[in-house]
């Protein structure tokens, strides 16, 4: 059984580059030089949206061995070659985590594989073929290393690498039209995510200045005269045995990583709100052990709003008002968002919201159905799997819950069942 969890946040990008001309060309696969999961790039890229700063580039998809994050539609162009035709006529896939030392050949291979399969779902659905005109490389386009590991990986020469992606894409489209489908045709699981060695990523918005003193890496090469005193995101940590360092810290700008520094030479560290600005949202770590924010228990509710609507939230798998609230302000953010409703993100339930709520219908798919799986977990029902999807399970958690509070037993979520959901 095959599973991946694919994100859709299209209003991320929300078309700032313009719609495309006609349908894409082709693709381009780039290895992101980052050390960031792809569900971690969501809060990243909507911090750079908040500070304007989109046209230093993105792409439509990053992607991962379990996660499959869009940010944009598919028909509007993306800033993600420093090139117009590149930008104009190619989807952009970003296969994350490709900085070295982050995660192994193997985990690496594993994100790159779930991306080709996304690339095989997207050319079926344009109908394009693979092939040296449509399957592109970064470098093809200006000047970089991009795609730097595949490159590495695949015969280091742009068509051995090409070749590669094209016998892959190919070989994938051949089992399926869908993600899903190729996945099931496998017989393969999305594997659950692994952290590598003993390397551990900190996307928590802590950074730290380089010592005036710092000569050498932790792997021995010359630390450049620029990175000296300069302050800089720490990206992930791993223990080392020296005489006078016992962990060392991988250091970087933003996502991209510059070296491993030993703790010897961490002049001052800082934590979140301190001057770092590139660093995505801080998530709340599971008290829960298991929980994840697909659970279908509270802490799961909690942990998907802490993760996705900022919730703010304490993982005590506890229903509260506090959780309550965030519930109302996530449902107001998605109305918002999708439907323009111009609500207030308060959290208080009010006619306004309640008029703004629209009619969901098995077969729904979304944020929104997640949201009404959410409150129905929250309220103790079994909904048959917290991941946006109407299905089965869920249209009889509805119909039960509309029986024991005399609504219309439809199975259909109005906005009398919203509101007796949510308020
Ligand atoms: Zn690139």
């Amino acid at each position: 059984m095959g599973e991946v969890i694919k994100i859709n946040r299209d209003d991320v990008i929300n078309g700032i580059a313009g719609k495309r001309p006609g349908k894409p060309k082709g693709g381009v696969i780039h290895n992101d030089a980052g050390a960031m999961s792809a569900e971690a790039y969501l809060p990243w890229l909507i911090s750079r949206k908040n500070r304007g700063q989109l046209p230093l580039g993105f792409a439509g998809y990053y992607g991962d061995r379990t996660t499959m994050l869009r940010v944009d539609n598919t028909n509007n162009k993306e800033w993600h070659t420093a090139n117009p035709e590149g930008n104009t006529w190619f989807l952009g896939y970003e296969v994350v985590q490709s900085y070295y030392g982050i995660i192994s050949d193997k985990d690496f291979l594993l994100n790159e594989d779930m991306v080709l399969r996304q690339v095989a779902e997207d050319f079926h659905f344009y109908g394009l073929k693979p092939n040296r005109n449509t399957v592109m490389l970064h470098k093809q386009f200006s000047s970089t290393t991009c795609p730097h590991r595949s490159w590495d990986l695949h015969g280091k020469s742009v068509n051995s690498v090409k070749d590669y992606f094209i016998s892959k894409i190919a070989h994938y489209m051949s089992l399926g039209k869908t993600v899903e489908e190729m996945l099931k045709k496998e017989g393969v699981s999305a594997p659950a995510p692994t952290v590598p060695n003993t390397v551990t990523p900190q996307p928590d918005g802590k950074t730290l200045v380089v010592g005036k003193q710092a000569k050498q890496w932790e792997t021995g090469s010359n630390i450049p005269a620029f990175v000296i005193g300069q302050r800089y995101d720490v990206l992930a940590s791993k223990p080392v045995s020296k005489s006078r360092s016992k962990k060392a810290y991988l250091i970087g700008k933003g996502k991209v990583a510059t070296g491993w520094l030993l703790e010897q030479d961490v002049e001052g560290f800082k934590t979140a709100g301190g001057g770092n600005t590139d660093k995505a949202t801080p998530t709340t770590k599971p008290a829960i052990t298991g929980t994840t924010t697909q659970s279908e228990s509270v802490a799961g509710v909690q942990m998907f709003l802490n993760r996705w609507f900022y919730g703010k939230l304490e993982v005590d798998n506890k229903m509260g008002q506090a959780t309550k609230k965030a519930l109302i302000k996530a449902l107001q953010m998605e109305l918002n968002k999708q439907f323009k409703a111009g609500l207030n993100e308060d959290g208080a339930w009010g006619p306004k919201t309640e008029n703004a709520c629209i009619t969901v219908r098995p077969g729904a798919r979304g944020d929104i159905s997640r949201l009404i799986q959410a409150t129905l977990i929250c309220k103790g029902y079994k909904v048959g799997g917290f991941d946006g999807i109407f299905l089965e399970g869920l249209e009889k958690a509805v119909k039960e819950f509309q029986r024991k509070n005399g609504l219309k037993v439809d199975g259909i979520v109005g906005k009398a069942t919203f509101a007796a959901l949510f308020r």
